[in-house]
C-alpha cells in the first residue's frame, strides 16, 4: 500500500481571498527544504522515504469549477483503483466533495473526520452550491457520508446549524474541546483537514483566520488516537500569500507526514 500525493492547484470556489491555488507548489518547495532541516520519519517511526510508501502523483489539471470537480473525481478514482491511498493537497475545500464521490463509488458510505474552524455546511453561498463553504452539505445530500465528525468548529451559524441537525452531524466544537479526544470509526474513513482548524498562531497562512483554534499538537494527537481504516485524506486551504514568515509551510509538511502515517496503518 502506498500513499499518493495529489495536488489540486485550484481556489476559484473560495468565498473571500484567493491564494490556495499556489499551495501545492509551495508545499513541494517546502518539502525540498524540510528533508534537509527535518526528515521523512513519522512520529510512529515510519520512514516515508523507504521505497513504495509515498509518491508524488502530480497535480490534477484544473479549469472551470465543473471541469475541476470532474478531474478530481477521475484522478482520485484512478489512485483508489490502483490500490493507493490518495492524500490531496489543496486548493480550497471545494475539492472534498468530488474526492468523496470517487471514494464512495469504490467503498460505499464513508465516515469522515473533518478538522475545520468552519462547518462548511451552507446550503449555498453567494449563489454557489459548490463553494468551499458547501462541500459537506453536498456530500451529505448525495448520501456519500454516513457519519460526519467535525473537530475545531467555532463559527457555526444558523443556516449551518440547521443542516448539521438535519443530518445528525457530530461536532466537537472548540468551546467543548478537551485534549485527549479520541474517535473510532466503523466504516472506511476519509480525513479532511482544513488548515484553519488550527489557531492562526500556529497556521497564519489561511484565507479565513479564526482565533481560538487547535494547536498542531492537538491535531496530531487526534490523528494518532484515531481508530479505523483511513482510505484517503485531504489537506486544504493553505494560503501561501498570507503565510507570514513562512510559519505555516513547515506545519503542512509535518501534517502530511502524520496523515501519511495514518493512511499507512
Ligand atoms: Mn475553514
Ligand atoms: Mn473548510
Amino acid at each position: 500500500m502506498q500513499v499518493a500525493l495529489l495536488g489540486v492547484p485550484y481556489d476559484n470556489s473560495s468565498s473571500y481571498r484567493r491564494g490556495p491555488e499556489k499551495a501545492p507548489a509551495a508545499i513541494r518547495a517546502e518539502w525540498e527544504r524540510a528533508v534537509q532541516y527535518s526528515n521523512l520519519t513519522t512520529e510512529s517511526g515510519i520512514d516515508l522515504s523507504a521505497p513504495g510508501l509515498l509518491r508524488d502523483a502530480g497535480d490534477v489539471p484544473c479549469g472551470t469549477a465543473g471541469e475541476t470537480r470532474t478531474a478530481i473525481e477521475e484522478h482520485v478514482g484512478q489512485l483508489l483503483d490502483a490500490g493507493e491511498r490518495p492524500l490531496l493537497l489543496g486548493g480550497d475545500h471545494s475539492l472534498t466533495y468530488p474526492a468523496l464521490r470517487a471514494a464512495h463509488a469504490r467503498h460505499g458510505q464513508l465516515d469522515v473526520l473533518h478538522f475545520d474552524a468552519h462547518p462548511d455546511l451552507y446550503p449555498q453561498l453567494d449563489g454557489d452550491k459548490y463553494s468551499h463553504a458547501c462541500a459537506f452539505t453536498r456530500s451529505l445530500e448525495a448520501g456519500l457520508i454516513d457519519r460526519l465528525v467535525q473537530v475545531g468548529i467555532r463559527t457555526s451559524n444558523r443556516p449551518q446549524r440547521e443542516i448539521a441537525e438535519q443530518y445528525g452531524v457530530e461536532q466537537l466544537t472548540m468551546a467543548n474541546w478537551t485534549s485527549g479526544s479520541a474517535f473510532f470509526f466503523e466504516r472506511p474513513v476519509w480525513i479532511s483537514l482544513d488548515l484553519d482548524a488550527l489557531d492562526p498562531a500556529f497556521a497564519p497562512g489561511v484565507s479565513h483566520p479564526e482565533p481560538g483554534g487547535l494547536s498542531v499538537r492537538d491535531v496530531i494527537g487526534v490523528l494518532q488516537r484515531l481508530g479505523g481504516e483511513v482510505i484517503g485524506a485531504d489537506l486544504v486551504e493553505y494560503n501561501p500569500e498570507t503565510d507570514i514568515q513562512a510559519v505555516t509551510a513547515p506545519v503542512c509538511f509535518k501534517l502530511i507526514k502524520e496523515l501519511a502515517a495514518v493512511l499507512l496503518q
